[in-house]
């Protein structure tokens, strides 16, 4: 290809922003980061490098949206390996304090490093000479090194979108010293939390030969910097959503269908051992049992999206929620009052908007994440700064939302105090509360998260 038709910044990621819909056409795939990237990536005449989802029918390349989608072939197995495998069986749980015990099969870890070929292989095309590369996530960390090794020159940025866990635990991995070296061939290594990034610096300058500090490491005669740079949303999308008279009328709806005069207690998650769904709802059920609440004064509605179900620990928390909800509404509801509505589905961004409307507590209590989109797109829905937050030390936004009610979602006391605090908070605590973390999303949404980026990799 000519290189005036090569690209000037190039993005790695597992996935194309985009898939193919029930009519056969892509479409652009929803959330946050794909809205905030492809306008920068327009911009730039950028270029996508990414699996389309499928091995079937996908054009070699092709352009949507002014940006250049580049899909990476990868056969089935290896994708099992690669994804199913090291990332989301190996690198998932140990990346997440080991809540479910990780597995180390060197095969996957073949496999892994396979992939990661494969998708720089396919980047180096995209990419004209002068091009930068930024890389995403913990499926593709080796391919700064990969990178670094073919075009020495290059400008490399990887960012991190799930936690990074403390050296300790780090140290499990068999190839501890291979990822820590394919991460540091990255000019910028980028963080959701400045934890994360301590403990990335603090494994590296032990296991590899970088040198330097918890925010510039030195190794090979180069430069790497390591930051935290927290993700967010487009906090004018979910305003625009909350205004809308729609959306609003289907909040008042739900209000009036669950019973006017009950508070709502709301929770929206991928079923995830990460999500502590299962601790969350037996705090609900004890305060229930305590005659702290009632079902016919609050009700709990669970949005529960299915996630990556073809890994049998993904269906035992399934099952656990399930019956665990079985179990309190078969104790506590009465006819018309049932005290946990459960919605095992993925709801469209207008539908979640009216539940985030409805609400009167959000419990967002994971038992770690990288960050947490709900708990941000909750605080940008409540135009009025009503509405009370709970929300997990252990999830990255706690690092910057101070001002919700903080909690440790394996504190089961704490759990039923924080609850009740929760329903009680004098209205104009409340209001002093959540006008403070408007204020702050407000100057941090993800439009300033990619400029953020993208500066630090252009000054490394
Ligand atoms: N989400 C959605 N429909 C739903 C539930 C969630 O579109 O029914 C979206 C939600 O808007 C958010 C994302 O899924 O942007 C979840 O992101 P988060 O960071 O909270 O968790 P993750 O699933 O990435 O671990």
């Amino acid at each position: 290809m000519p290189e005036r038709r090569r690209s000037k910044l190039v993005v790695l990621a597992n996935r194309l922003p985009v898939h193919r819909a029930g009519d056969g056409e892509w479409h652009t795939s929803p959330g946050g980061l794909v809205r905030a990237v492809l306008p920068i990536m327009k911009a730039r005449t950028g270029a996508w490098v990414g699996w389309p989802g499928s091995s079937s029918r996908t054009p070699r390349l092709w352009t949507h949206e002014g940006v250049r989608l580049w899909p990476v072939a990868v056969p089935e197995r290896e994708m099992d390996e690669y994804y199913g495998g090291m990332s989301n069986r190996t690198l998932w749980p140990l990346f997440h304090d080991a809540i479910r015990a990780p597995e180390f099969e060197p095969k996957w870890w073949e496999a892994y490093e396979s992939a990661n070929q494969r998708f720089v292989a396919r980047a180096l095309r995209a990419a004209g000479r002068r091009a930068q590369w930024w890389v995403h996530d913990y499926h593709l960390m080796l391919a700064p090194r990969l990178l670094r090794s073919a075009r020495p020159a290059a400008r490399v940025g990887f960012f991190l979108h799930i936690p990074f866990p403390p050296e300790e635990l780090f140290a499990w991995l068999p190839w501890r010293r291979q990822l820590l070296d394919g991460l540091l061939g990255a000019d910028v290594v980028g963080f959701q939390t400045h934890a994360a990034a301590r403990n990335f610096s603090r494994a590296a300058r032990r296991w590899t030969r970088a040198e330097g500090t918890d925010h510039e490491l030195h190794i090979d005669g180069r430069k790497v910097s390591v930051d935290a740079f927290p993700i967010s949303i487009d906090i004018d999308e979910f305003e625009s959503l909350a205004r809308d008279p729609s959306v609003i009328a289907r909040s008042q709806q739900i209000r009036r269908r669950v019973g006017a005069r009950r508070r709502i207690i709301l929770a929206v998650d991928r079923i995830d051992y990460t999500k502590g769904i299962e601790l969350r709802l037996e705090a609900f059920e004890a305060a229930l049992t305590r005659g702290d609440i009632t079902a016919d004064r609050c009700v709990l509605i669970q949005i529960a999206v299915p996630s990556r179900e073809a890994t049998p620990e993904y269906m035992e928390t399934r099952d656990r929620v399930e019956r665990l909800v079985g179990r309190i509404n078969g104790q506590f509801s009465t006819p018309g009052r049932v005290a946990v509505h459960y919605f095992r589905r993925q709801l469209a961004g207008d539908e979640l908007v009216s539940y985030y409307l409805a609400a009167d507590v959000m419990l967002v209590t994971p038992l770690r994440d990288g960050m947490n989109l709900v708990a941000k797109e909750f605080i940008a829905c409540r135009l009025d700064n009503s509405g009370v937050l709970v929300l997990s030390e252990f999830a990255g936004a706690a690092e910057q939302f101070r001002r919700a009610l903080l909690v440790n979602p394996r504190d089961f006391a704490a759990m039923g105090a924080t609850l009740n605090r929760a329903m009680s908070l004098p209205r104009r605590e409340a209001i002093m509360r959540m006008a403070i973390m408007r204020m702050l999303l407000r100057r941090h949404d993800v439009h300033e998260w990619a400029d953020t980026f993208l500066r630090a990799l252009e000054r490394a």
